[in-house]
C-alpha cells in the first residue's frame, strides 16, 4: 500500500518519537546489509536518532567481504592466455594484493562487465575457443541466478563456461560476530533481500541461541525506522525475538523455488571472509554433478602470498568493531577516487557511504 507524503511524514514522526522514548540506555545496533547502510545515510536516519542509539555496519557488502585471495586468483585467471573474465562492475576497482582487475584490463586482459550472470553464456557461445570465467560474488540473493546460469550452461552443452565461486551465506557470519565478545551488538537489522530467499529459519539462532533481538527489515526509510523501533521495543521489554518488519516481501518460508535451484547446483562449504578468515559452512561450492563448471577444478592454478592492504582496517569495519572514521587512512590516503581497501570501493561499502554522505556520526 502506497502512503501519501503526509502519511509517510506522520509515520516517520511516530517511529522517531517512539525511538526517542524507548532509548533509555545506550544501545548498539548493527545494520548487517550494505544496502541498509547506504539507505540509512541517504535518508539522514542517523541524524534523527537520539545519541543513545548507535548504528554500526556489518558484513553485508558482498564485494567488501570477498578476501584478497579470491581477487588475486581472479587476477591470475585474467592473465591466463585464452581466458575471458566476466564480472559485475564493482569488483573491477577493488585492490588485490598487488594489482586490480581494472589494472589488468588496462594492460590488455579480456575482462568484461556483465549485468547478470546469464550474460556470460552469450560470451561463452560467441567465443568457443576461450575459457569464460564468471566471478560469482554475492549472497543468498544473487546465488540463485548464478545457479540458474549453470543449469542453462549445462542445458546448452557449454564446455568453456566456468564460475569462480565466492558466494556467501549471511547467517554463519552473524554467528561469527556473536561468538566474538569484542563485538558488542544489542540488536540486528537483518537484510530483507537475503531473508526473502532463505526465509526466517536460518536467522532464528540470533535470538534463540544468543538472546539478541533481530528484525528482518526492508530498505525504505520508514522500514528502517520501524525496524529500529521494533528492536528498541524488544530491548526495553527484555525480549529477544526474531521479528519480520518486511512482511510485504519476506515470507516465513522464503522462496523455495529459488532455494531448489540453488540446492541443485551448490552445497554449503567453508569459505574465507575479509576480516573473519574462514567461516565453516558460509560459502557455496558446486555439487559433484556440476563441478565441471568450477574454474578452480577445471583450470587449476596456484596463487600464493595474498595479503590485505597495509593500514586498511576493513576487517574491523566489517566485524562492527570500528566505524570507518576510526581508520587512520579514512579520507586521507583512502578515498573513493584512490581506494586503499574494498570498503571504500563498493557502492555498498561502509567506508564509501561514510565518505560520500558525511561523517555526522
Ligand atoms: Fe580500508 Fe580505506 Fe576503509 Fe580504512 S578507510 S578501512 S583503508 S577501505
Amino acid at each position: 500500500m502506497l502512503l501519501t507524503a503526509e502519511e509517510t511524514a506522520r509515520a516517520a514522526r511516530f517511529f522517531t518519537d517512539g525511538i526517542t522514548c524507548l532509548a533509555t540506555r545506550p544501545v548498539r545496533l548493527m545494520e548487517v546489509c550494505g544496502t541498509h547502510t547506504v539507505a540509512i545515510f541517504r535518508a539522514g536516519i542517523r541524524q534523527l536518532l537520539p545519541a543513545a542509539v548507535e548504528l554500526v555496519s556489518g558484513p553485508g557488502c558482498p564485494v567488501c567481504v570477498t578476501p584478497n585471495e579470491y581477487l588475486d586468483t581472479a587476477i591470475a585467471y585474467s592473465r591466463r592466455p585464452g581466458t575471458i573474465i566476466t564480472t559485475f562492475g564493482d569488483m573491477l576497482r577493488v585492490p588485490g594484493s598487488e594489482s586490480s582487475l581494472m589494472a589488468e584490463k588496462a594492460c590488455g586482459a579480456d575482462i568484461r562487465i556483465v549485468y547478470s550472470a546469464l550474460d556470460s553464456l552469450a560470451i561463452a557461445r560467441d567465443n568457443p575457443g576461450q575459457a569464460v570465467i564468471f566471478l560469482a560474488v554475492g549472497f543468498e540473493t544473487t546465488a540463485p541466478t548464478a545457479a540458474a546460469t549453470i543449469l542453462q550452461a549445462d542445458k546448452q552443452g557449454l564446455t568453456n563456461f566456468f564460475v569462480l565461486s565466492a558466494h556467501k551465506l549471511v547467517p554463519p557470519a552473524l554467528k561469527a560476530i556473536l561468538a566474538t565478545p569484542a563485538t558488542k551488538v544489542d540488536g540486528f537489522l537483518l537484510p530483507g533481500h537475503t531473508a526473502a530467499i532463505s526465509g526466517l529459519e536460518p536467522y532464528r539462532f540470533v535470538a534463540g541461541q544468543f538472546g539478541v533481538p533481530a528484525v528482518v527489515t526492508g530498505f525504505e526509510a520508514l522500514d528502517i525506522l520501524q525496524g529500529i523501533y521494533m528492536l528498541l521495543q524488544q530491548l526495553q521489554q527484555g525480549q529477544a525475538e526474531l521479528q519480520n518488519q518486511y512482511r510485504r516481501v519476506v515470507k516465513t518460508e522464503g522462496n523455495p523455488a529459488a532455494r531448489d535451484i540453488l540446492d541443485q547446483v551448490y552445497q554449503p562449504a567453508g569459505t574465507g571472509w575479509r576480516g573473519f578468515g574462514e567461516i565453516a559452512g558460509s560459502g557455496l561450492e558446486l555439487t559433484a554433478a556440476f563441478r565441471r563448471f568450477d574454474a578452480q577444478a577445471a583450470l587449476p592454478l596456484t596463487v600464493a602470498g595474498s595479503r590485505e592492504p597495509a593500514g586498511c582496517r576493513c576487517g574491523e569495519v566489517l566485524r562492527g568493531l570500528i566505524t570507518p572514521p576510526a581508520c587512520p587512512c579514512f579520507g586521507r590516503h583512502c578515498t573513493p577516487e584512490q581506494p586503499v581497501g574494498a570498503c571504500m570501493v563498493s557502492v555498498e561499502g561502509a567506508c564509501a557511504a561514510w565518505y560520500k554522505y558525511g561523517q555526522g556520526r
